[in-house]
């Protein structure tokens, strides 16, 4: 039996942080008082004195080795994962995707296997692309038999993953009798195809064109139409990375009028300009081509707003890298071939500290919420993770208020040759991570002949 006994940390919950010790046998949190003595001779004892204690954060939106058309993403199950782990991030939820036509269980069974190499646990939303006669009940296979409890749907990418309205309706008649959720990349992907046509017919190839392809309007409009959707069906949704003013005055009219809408944001959103796209080389401003685009000052004022109200629920990454040599650059004279995506797996947690607990905009607690807690309650995690109690899983990160770093793709764990967040400073990081027990990062080292992931069989929410 091994044995963990962290002292003097300060743990932070959802309204608390307080003083006490922890003591972690095996792969679970065995008794949370103060001053535990143990007389085990294989205890490792950590002074957590200073520290904050958190409970290891769930990312519930990751990309790892995603197919595209430019190649996979340049993060696989390993690289991701061991890149998580130096941010303080024990859990993933990534994605099956099935192409259209394949059974979605067929699916899952193949991405399965692609993330066993994980070394932290994860586990998957389902994409329904397509409909048929069986997919109804697919969906009920994986919700009670392979604890799938959240339906990814996009409303962008017609021609590959994107589905119509009708099949969207179908999609949360069949949620809303199983207890699940659907979650729901909001663009309107006629009107994006309609504009990125639009601008390569007049010769407009340039990275900047992203952007202008996707306005605002692209994003609000999906999601007032997701959230009138979900109120005629009577279905509970969570819209992934929303980016823009508007959407969040329809999310928080429909909270205020009682319909069950969680949102999502990005720290990219929280933290980068759109302005970005004025430089115009190529290698400097194709890393941030990202899907929905980035935006203005006055978007992300009133994203952290919503995050300080509790309008946004969740943090997450939206981690999907590619690097600029070999695979964004396949869109060097074409703007639309540009694979989508950013690596942020690693950061999440020190700039959402460093821009948002210690600049006031959000308390620590509140933290906590948006990057543990309230992921493990809306996605069936929480009888297991998400919070420090007694029995939970020993997912813990010591986290040092103190340290600092300044990101850089030279020094990052994200298999990619670019970050987002290059030359930005970051100050509070995890000192030590713990991952079903075991230290999984020290030393600033990921401890990767340890460490094993578990698939995560979820629960509904009743
Ligand atoms: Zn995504």
């Amino acid at each position: 039996m091994s044995e963990i006994l962290i002292k003097n940390g300060n743990i932070v919950t959802s309204n608390n942080v307080y003083k006490s010790d922890i003591l972690i046998k095996d792969s679970k949190i065995e008794l949370i008082d103060i001053n535990i003595k143990t007389n085990s001779p294989n205890v490792k004892i950590i002074d957590a004195q200073s520290m904050y204690v958190l409970p290891g954060a769930i990312d519930p939106h990751v990309h790892m080795e995603l197919p595209t058309p430019a190649g996979n993403s340049s993060d696989d199950f390993r690289t991701g994962s061991i890149a998580a782990l130096a941010g303080g991030t024990t859990s993933i939820i990534d994605f099956v995707t099935p192409s259209k036509g394949q059974s979605f269980i067929e699916a899952l069974n193949l991405r399965k296997k692609e993330a066993e190499k994980s070394l932290i646990d994860y586990g998957f939303h389902m994409s329904p692309t397509w409909w048929g006669k069986n997919s109804a009940n697919e969906m009920k296979k994986c919700v009670i038999e392979e604890g799938i409890t959240s339906f990814k749907t996009y409303l962008a990418y017609k021609k590959v993953v994107g589905i119509s309205d009708e099949i969207l309706i179908n999609v949360m008649k069949t949620a809303k009798d199983l207890n699940a959720l659907v979650t729901l990349h909001c663009e309107n992907g006629d009107i994006v195809d309609f504009l990125k046509n639009k601008f390569i017919s007049e010769g407009k190839t340039q990275t900047k064109y992203h952007v202008l392809s996707r306005p605002p309007e692209v994003e609000s409009e999906a999601v007032n139409r997701a959230t009138t959707f979900a109120k005629l069906v009577g279905c509970p949704i969570y819209i992934v990375h929303v980016s823009t003013k508007q959407s969040i005055d329809i999310i928080k009219k429909a909270q205020e009028s009682g319909q069950k809408v969680y949102a999502e944001t990005c720290p990219h959103y929280l933290l980068l300009d759109k302005n970005i796209f004025n430089k115009n080389d190529f290698s400097q401003t194709a890393p941030y081509v990202l899907s929905p685009a980035l935006r203005t000052k006055e978007h992300r004022n009133k994203l952290w707003n919503a995050l300080s109200n509790n309008i946004i629920n969740t943090v997450a990454s939206d981690h999907c890298p590619f690097n600029v040599i070999g695979q964004k650059d396949v869109g060097i004279n074409d703007f639309t071939k540009i694979p989508n995506g950013a690596g942020g797996v690693e950061h999440r947690l020190s700039l959402l500290y460093t821009y948002g607990v210690s600049a006031n905009l959000i308390t620590i607690n509140q933290f906590v919420d948006l990057i543990a807690t309230n992921p493990a309650k809306i996605f069936g995690l929480s009888h297991r993770k998400g919070k420090i109690a007694k029995g939970m899983d020993a997912d813990i990160v010591i986290w040092n208020p103190d340290k600092e770093e300044i990101i850089s793709a030279k020094t990052h764990k994200q298999n990619c040759d670019s970050n987002i967040f290059e030359n930005y400073k970051v100050k509070g990081m995890p000192e030590i991570v713990i991952a079903n027990g075991k230290i999984a990062l020290e030393n600033d080292t990921v401890n990767v002949n340890d460490l094993k992931g578990n698939y995560l069989f979820r629960k509904v929410q009743k």
